[in-house]
């Protein structure tokens, strides 16, 4: 269902700077609409963030492409996400072979989105909690991505970085944000490259904004 629709967003992608053919055959094979409410189905694959109930987005296809492209995750790769929201990052990351852990904070939505990997079928280890305090349990990690834009980095995401590792993380005020993406190279050294112009809902937590 809707090949079509999705071979025009490859495009789309492809025309916005998305290179990584890896990263462009997920988004061909992973079906965007069976992670957004049914009504909204006819839009899955315009480039757009769309509702997902909750007062919560699906990012829009580019944003994650293009995180998940700095990102490269290679297979067997250990990846955490802060932000679970509708599915869709983590289940992109899971189809480039990484073992993902996902977090999101709204209960109603992990219970939701628990359900949809129980039905479809997917590995995904999920939590309900504050992601900006990560995940030690199963740190240190390949790879960290922030789905929510925050005020400021969080240090335990920092910490539960593997050496080499990626932090991809929108800061800003509520409205605007920069990736930041930074590699770690030391115990608490980082090489960082800052991207502008991205919009998230907020990041809400202890080391995140303070209300919704
Ligand atoms: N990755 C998601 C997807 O593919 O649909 C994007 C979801 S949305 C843009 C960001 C999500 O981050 C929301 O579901 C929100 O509830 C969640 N969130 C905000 N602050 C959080 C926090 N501190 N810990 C975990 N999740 C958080």
């Amino acid at each position: 269902m809707y090949e079509k629709e999705r071979q025009e967003l490859i495009l789309t992608l492809r025309e916005k700077g998305i290179t990584n053919e890896r990263v462009l055959k997920a988004f061909l094979e992973v079906e965007r609409h069976l992670f957004i409410p049914q009504a909204l189905h006819g839009h899955a694959y315009a480039d757009n963030a769309l509702p997902i109930g909750f007062d919560q987005t699906i990012s829009q296809p580019y944003t994650v492409a293009f995180m998940t492209q700095v990102m490269n995750p290679q297979p067997g790769n250990k990846i955490l996400e802060i932000g679970t929201g509708s599915g869709y990052q983590a289940v992109i990351l899971n189809y480039l072979g990484a073992k993902v852990y996902s977090i999101e904070r709204n209960h109603n939505l992990y219970l939701r989105t628990s359900q949809l990997f129980d039905n479809l079928g997917y590995r995904i280890a999920l939590r309900c909690s504050d992601g900006t305090l990560g995940w030690d349990e199963f740190a240190p990690y390949d790879g960290i991505i922030v789905t929510a834009g925050g005020p400021e980095i969080p240090t335990n995401l920092k910490k539960q970085l593997a050496p080499g590792g990626k932090l991809i993380i929108p800061v800003g005020d509520r409205k605007s944000q920069k990736m930041h993406i930074l590699q770690k190279t030391g115990v608490d050294s980082f090489k960082t490259t800052i991207v502008p112009d991205f919009s998230f809902v907020p990041l809400i937590g202890r080391e995140g904004w303070k209300i919704g």
